[in-house]
């Protein structure tokens, strides 16, 4: 366990090169917001990291499932709006199923991922969240997604396959795309489905069109 250093007054201070940083730079009221909005009781969180080690892709996260809970309750939110955590989540559900104190950590990374998508911040990962987009747009067109026609469609998207070779990252998604075929979460063949009319009025709907 680590242990924060301290003055003579035993007050703590922050380590050589690291910037200190204010708990709730804006008090309670993200925290207060996301619970509300999201319906989710994130204060019951007390760390005890059941849902990362459950998350099957938390090794791609920058910000672990616990630690997105921590950050929430310290109203830490750019950080988290910027993170590579709320596109890298899957929303298997995991995380929720294993929570202790039933704190439903996917519904609050999705909420995160709306808030980020409405926000003006930057994320720090573009590729991953045009990564996102495109398998939305896939799932829209198609009903379902097919590995096969996402690769293509994101690799096809300005800059992205330039981007990945410059940032040598590419092997790293190709690592992470065979861990999900592995566990079944893509699928090599993908029937048209035929949901995909109810997910186009929703998508209408999303944007609001008139359907
Ligand atoms: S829902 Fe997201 S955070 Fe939770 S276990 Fe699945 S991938 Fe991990
Ligand atoms: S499993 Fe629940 S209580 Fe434990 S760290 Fe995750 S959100 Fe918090």
């Amino acid at each position: 366990m680590h242990h924060m250093a301290s003055n003579r007054e035993g007050e703590p201070v922050p380590e050589p090169g690291k910037e200190r940083k204010l708990i709730g730079d804006r008090g309670d009221f993200f925290l207060n917001r996301v619970q509300g909005e999201a319906g989710v009781n994130i204060s019951a969180c007390y760390q005890c990291e059941r849902c990362t080690n459950a998350c099957p892709v938390s090794h791609y996260m920058d910000i672990k499932p616990h630690q997105a809970m921590r950050y929430i309750q310290l109203g830490w939110r750019e950080e988290l709006l910027k993170s590579s955590t709320i596109w890298v989540c899957l929303s298997c559900e995991m995380c929720t199923t294993y929570c202790p104190n039933e704190v439903d950590v996917a519904e609050t990374i999705n909420h995160l991922r709306n808030m980020a998508v409405h926000s003006s911040i930057t994320p720090k990962d573009k590729s991953l969240a045009i990564f996102h987009q495109t398998f939305l747009e896939v799932l829209i067109t198609s009903g379902k997604v097919n590995e096969f026609r996402l690769m293509s469609a994101y690799y096809s998207k300005p800059n992205i396959l330039k981007e990945k070779m410059k940032e040598g990252t590419l092997k790293e998604e190709i690592l992470l795309g065979m861990a999900l075929l592995r566990k079944g979460r893509l699928k090599l063949y993908t029937p048209r489905s035929r949901a995909i009319k109810e997910l186009q009025k929703a998508d209408n709907q999303i944007r609001g069109e008139i359907v």
